[in-house]
């Protein structure tokens, strides 16, 4: 394929518009191949997550293209978690205590359509709809199929981004061609989308601005708010086992069991046994691939070079922080840009996928626990104690993109040291706790 771009994006999801128009608007001639059809004049295939959770990193990225004014409208703020217990009983814990730890949740389509929109009206990204990555052609190139004629093109721009996703081809062709290593880590538990829709216009759960949580500690139902005051709750279960997936195969058998562990959210989903039945059984993994560029001519992206669990919220949001990090590396001049982008990126992308798996237990069993109830409020008398050293672990990966994930991962272990230590001695010691985070926590940046 002849075309004067400078750079091919392969993949138009969050990761690889937001790169197109970051790159687009520093001078760069871009070329953006999707393999579906344009989202501004289609209707949206099924599957994936329906709503994400936008944290502070993805807004900032997203600003850092002017793209927060018209994505703001569809932004519905989540002040923290809604608890759903086993005894009917609910509770709210807010994501943090200083102004403005809020989380947003956004429509993937919405989201794909807007950081669509904003490419086509940039002239110097041409995007490609239904333009499917399918490996190398034996010249070396990346070569795209065209959907609808069948034909194949190769791409001839000397440098290619990989943003095609946790299912990346790129990837696969690499680790086939024996120029990388990868793997995809899959959780034994799957999960399934459901809806709860809003009620007369209104939403059907009473707190509509938080992320709604039924911890069953197997097991887990979340639910996150919609523009139009529905909500998409999730099913995160064991694949196989009791209960499983396997075992609720049958739609009277899924009604039962959550008539027994999710009564409330049963009851606000009229389309229940249509929806399990028919609505597909999505998987989750952490992906790991080394390295993540093939010299200076292509580079991984996003979920196609580290896809993480979803449970810290985080895929997309650093999908869109690898943008801006490699962004800055184009255009700083100085050689290596895509070995310079592994270098920096890989401690960052390691820690948050730890994070992410770590994060399951947190959500679906801990929060539960007495210790960690008391545990998080102690982390909250120390935050306002030392704000600029004890800043939890959750609010440092969701509301503080200034501190890498890597350094959030390193300084949340010191602060669970110390608070396990602080346990140990009954009632915490206020100036042995203030002497322990002095000795042990540096200053932030
Ligand atoms: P993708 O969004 O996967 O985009 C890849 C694009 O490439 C797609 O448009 C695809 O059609 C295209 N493509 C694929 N293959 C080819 C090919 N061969 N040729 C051409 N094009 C191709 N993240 C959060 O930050 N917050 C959340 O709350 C959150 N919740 C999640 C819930 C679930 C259940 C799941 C599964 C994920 C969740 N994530 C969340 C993660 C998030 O979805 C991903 O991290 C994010 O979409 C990654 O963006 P990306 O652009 O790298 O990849």
């Amino acid at each position: 394929m002849n075309s004067n771009a400078e750079l091919a994006i392969v993949g138009a999801g969050p990761a690889g518009t937001l790169l197109a128009l970051l790159a687009a608007r520093r001078g760069i001639q871009v070329a953006l191949f999707e393999r579906r059809a344009d989202p501004r004049s289609s209707a949206p295939a099924a599957g994936r997550s329906i709503n994400l959770a936008l944290a502070a990193r993805g807004m900032r990225a997203l600003d850092a293209a002017g793209m927060l004014p018209a994505l703001r409208p569809l932004l519905v703020p989540m002040h923290g978690r809604q608890l759903h217990l086993a005894d009917g009983g609910e509770s709210f814990s807010a994501y943090g205590q200083m102004a403005g730890e809020t989380n947003y949740a956004i429509s993937r389509v919405d989201l794909a359509r807007l950081l669509v929109e904003a490419a086509g009206q940039e002239p110097r990204i041409r995007l490609h709809f239904r333009r499917r990555c399918v490996g190398f052609a034996a010249s070396g190139r990346v070569l795209l199929q065209d959907e609808d004629t069948g034909q194949h093109h190769e791409l001839d721009t000397p440098r290619v981004i990989g943003a095609d996703g946790a299912g990346s081809a790129l990837r696969k062709a690499m680790a086939q061609a024996g120029e990388v290593a990868a793997s995809n880590e899959l959780l034994d538990h799957d999960y399934k989308e459901l809806a709860i829709p809003a009620v007369n216009g209104a939403s059907a759960l009473a707190v509509r601005e938080a992320l709604h949580i039924w911890p069953r500690r197997g097991c887990m139902l979340i639910a996150l708010p919609n523009a139009d005051h529905s909500f998409t709750a999730t099913l995160f279960l064991p694949r196989t086992g009791a209960p499983s997936f396997a075992a609720l195969a049958r739609p009277e058998d899924a009604r039962g069991f959550f008539a027994r562990e999710f009564p409330d959210a049963l009851a606000r989903m009229p389309d229940f046994d249509r929806e399990i039945a028919a609505h597909p059984q999505g998987v989750l993994g952490t992906v790991r691939c080394a390295p993540w560029n093939l010299g200076e001519r292509l580079l991984l992206i996003g979920d196609a070079a580290h896809a993480i669990v979803p449970f810290h919220g985080q895929g997309m949001n650093c999908a869109l922080e690898d943008c801006v990090l490699l962004d800055a590396l184009l255009a700083d001049g100085r050689p290596g840009p895509f070995a310079r982008f592994s270098a920096a990126r890989r401690a960052d992308t390691d820690a948050i996928a730890a994070m992410s798996l770590e994060n399951y237990g947190e959500m679906r069993a801990a929060v539960l626990d007495p210790r960690f109830q008391r545990q998080r409020e102690l982390e909250l008398q120390l935050e306002r104690r030392h704000p600029r050293r004890f800043v939890p672990r959750y609010a440092m990966v969701m509301f503080h993109p200034e501190i890498p994930y890597s350094m959030a991962l390193q300084r949340g272990r010191v602060q669970q040291q110390i608070l396990d230590e602080l346990e140990q001695y009954g009632a915490p010691d206020s100036l042995l706790a203030d002497r322990l985070v002095r000795e042990r926590l540096d200053e932030l940046p």
